[in-house]
This record gives C-alpha cells, structure tokens and sequence, in this order.
C-alpha cells in the first residue's frame, strides 16, 4: 500500500502547485483539511529551514502520517532581506496580500531602483512522527516593481518581475510558474529523495 504523505499548507494556490509537481509519485498525497481540525503549527522560527522543519514535525505528530511542509517567503535586497519569515504577515494581518504589498512599495520607496533586487526561497521539509527526514531548498530570482502586472498565482506575484523572462510571476501560466519558481525547485529536490525513499 502506498504511504500516505500530507502536504502540510492550509494556503490552496500552494497545495494546488505541490500536488501538481509531486503527481506520478508513489504516496498516497493527502491535504491536512483531510485530517479534521489539526492545530496551527506556529511559524516563530526566525528562518525558513527552522520553519520548515517545525511544521513538518508538528503535522507528522498531528496526522499520525508522514508530512512534507515548506516555509517560503520573499528576500529584497535593499530591505537586508526583509520580509524574509515575516513575508505572509509583514502589513500586519496574517495572509493579507494587498497590504503586504503596500507594506513592500512604502518600505522601497525612495531606496535605488538597482538595489530592488529580490528573491523568493523556498526550504521543504520531510518528517515522520519521530523526526525530521530531509530539507530541501530553492530560490528564484528577481526584482521587485511598482508597476503590479498578472492576476494568475499570489502574494507577491503582481510585483515580482522575472527580467529574462520580461513580466511579473503573475503573469505566467501556472504551469510555467511551477516548472521556474522556489516551491519547484525545492520540490523537484525533495520529489527526487522521495523517488528512493518511498
Ligand atoms: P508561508 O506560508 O509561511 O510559507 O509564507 C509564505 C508567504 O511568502 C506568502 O504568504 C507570500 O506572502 C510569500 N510567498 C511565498 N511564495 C510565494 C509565491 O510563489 N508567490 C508570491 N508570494 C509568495
């Protein structure tokens, strides 16, 4: 029987891209919705990986099951990094795009465009109820602009432009947003673990 594997995000745009690029392997992939009321594993972690690896513990010990979770955020250079951790809660209001991005452009402006430089980062995590298995981590490079352009993904998409491709994340199809961004590279790593441990 397959082993079942619980994608550990309660965000949909995100569980729908981890099922996309985790279709084909041998588990039986489950959402945490599908476990009742599991408690919110808190993000006080002050990185990504430590994240990561709470969430992924948290969630094993909750279902009973393996959990694969991932923390990821947003990295502006001229910002030393920020929101980093803080990316889903930075206006204030946990999840709250619009303000988060209103947060980003007032924290930017009056700062050199040529310092706008950015980078979303991914680190997945692998538990058992017992322990941590396996991290895994991804970036995808950018710059951020004041010009939001794109409806398809989330949170920051509409500001976060990929130059060589010459739009937004926002812009892209689904599909090719999941073959480039941080979560996919990430992923592809872990899915590659996965591949010789399941
Ligand atoms: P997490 O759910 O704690 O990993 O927080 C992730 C936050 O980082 C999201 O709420 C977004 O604000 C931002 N973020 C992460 N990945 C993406 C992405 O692919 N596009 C846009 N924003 C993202």
């Amino acid at each position: 029987m397959a082993r079942t594997l619980v994608l550990a995000t309660r965000n949909r745009k995100k569980l729908e891209e981890m099922i996309a690029i985790l279709q084909g392997l041998p588990a039986d992939l489950k959402a945490l919705d599908d476990f009742g009321s599991v408690p919110a594993v808190p993000e006080t972690g002050e990185t990504f990986e430590e994240n990561a690896r709470a969430k992924a513990l948290g969630y094993a010990r909750a279902t009973g099951r393996w959990a694969l979770a991932d923390d990821s955020g947003l990295e502006v250079d001229a910002l030393g990094g920020l929101p980093g951790v803080r990316s889903s809660r930075w206006g204030g209001e946990e999840g709250n795009d619009r303000l988060n991005n209103e947060t980003l452009l007032a924290a930017l402006a009056g700062r050199p465009r040529n310092t706008w430089t950015a980078r979303y980062r991914c680190v997945m995590a692998l538990a058992t109820p017992e322990e941590v298995l396996a991290t895994t981590e991804g970036a995808c490079e950018g710059r951020i602009t004041d010009r939001p352009a794109g409806s398809n993904g989330f949170g920051y998409d509409p500001y976060f432009r990929l130059p060589e491709r010459g739009c937004t994340m926002a812009e892209l199809e689904p599909e090719v947003k999941n073959r480039l961004s941080h979560r996919y590279r990430a992923l592809a790593a872990m899915r590659k673990l996965l591949e010789k441990i399941l």
